[in-house]
């Protein structure tokens, strides 16, 4: 059973991977998601200081989210090979992406949920954040990146997709939660997994992208955006699926770390 003296990375992923288990669309046949990814951060790390001038000068702290905050428990819930497959032809997200996105957004709430029941019994306040939907309709910058939280836990690193490129690759959703428990810190990789930010080479998903939003230079936020209007109104039978993942689907970063240079901690 769970106890305060217990917690750790990989008690929490088992925990995380249970609900993910327990999900209707995790049966045999729909499968959307492979196994989770979970680390953790010192909710004191001065990345997240720095996100005010890398992310969001609005960027919140830990500390914002929960007063006496310790640690941030970062996820990656990778979608599986028939989730990926399905969206890498055709202009529009795939049904089944615009599926596997809505589901993902519930899962997520339940597993801030379930994990936070676990922190509680274990004497452990936490404070969570919607899956998505957070960002100012003007600068369609949020207030805390999961993202970000997850690069700081060590998940991996950012591609030229703005995706987080993980050992499972970048084809999937990040959570995260804050709690004032202290959980072992991971530790980022010292190499980049984006081939292009590592030696300059692949570059495939700026050539993906429909609205021409990625460039090696930059990327357009609000050209990305009025695609995923575009594929939201496409798919609106199912809900506010506003994803598109062109960018990010049979790419050599789609599934795994591209590249077999070892990992150096
Ligand atoms: S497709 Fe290539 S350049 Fe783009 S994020 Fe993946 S590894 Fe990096
Ligand atoms: S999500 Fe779609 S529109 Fe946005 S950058 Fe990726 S491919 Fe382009």
């Amino acid at each position: 059973m769970w106890s305060a003296g217990r917690l750790s990375p990989e008690l929490l992923r088992s925990a995380v991977e249970q609900v993910a288990a327990a999900h209707p669309r995790a049966l045999a046949g729909e499968g959307f998601w492979r196994t989770p990814l979970v680390a953790c951060a010192d909710a004191r790390d001065p990345l997240f200081e720095g996100l005010r001038q890398t992310a969001h000068p609005g960027h919140l702290l830990p500390s914002d989210l929960l007063a006496g905050a310790r640690t941030v428990v970062a996820y990656f819930l990778p979608f599986s090979r028939r989730v990926i497959s399905s969206n890498r032809e055709g202009t529009f997200q795939s049904e089944l992406w615009a599926r596997a996105y809505l589901e993902t957004n519930e899962l997520i709430s339940s597993i801030n949920e379930r994990l936070s029941i676990i922190l509680d019994g274990c004497g452990y306040r936490s404070a969570t954040v919607a899956p998505t939907h957070t960002f100012d309709a003007t600068t369609l910058l949020s207030p805390w990146s999961h993202r970000h939280a997850a690069y700081i836990a060590g998940l991996g690193t950012f591609g030229l997709n703005r995706m987080l490129i993980t050992q499972t690759g970048c084809c999937g959703r990040l959570g995260s939660l804050v709690t004032d428990a202290v959980v072992p810190a991971g530790t980022r990789p010292s190499l980049e997994f984006c081939s292009f930010r590592r030696d300059g080479s692949c570059g495939v998903c700026i050539q993906r992208c429909p609205s021409n939003a990625l460039s090696a230079e930059g990327f357009d936020r609000h050209a990305c955006y009025q695609t995923l209007l575009a594929n939201e109104r496409h798919r609106a039978y199912l809900g506010r699926a506003d994803a598109c993942g062109k960018c990010a689907c049979g790419l050599p970063c789609s599934q795994e770390r591209p590249g077999t240079a070892p990992v150096l901690r």
